[in-house]
């Protein structure tokens, strides 16, 4: 289920629902309770924020010899 955020525009708060695509317009509560939400385009950092790092697929490099040296980020 794709994971949708959202920005509270009475405390200012961001959050993020899983929800599916058809509910991804529907009215999102912010954890205050505030309705007065708006979607945000994506989950990707926005203003510079420290996120959770996005979920890699597996865990041993991408086949390349570069990983492991710190160019990979
Ligand atoms: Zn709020």
């Amino acid at each position: 289920m794709p994971r949708y955020e959202y920005r509270c525009r009475t405390c200012g708060d961001t959050f993020e629902l899983s929800r599916p695509m058809a509910e991804s317009a529907a009215p999102a509560a912010c954890p205050a309770g505030h309705d007065d939400t708006v979607k945000l385009l994506s989950a990707v950092a926005v203003g510079g924020t420290a996120n959770a790092p996005a979920p890699r697929a597996g865990g041993g490099g991408g086949g390349g010899g570069c990983c492991g040296g710190g160019c990979c980020g």
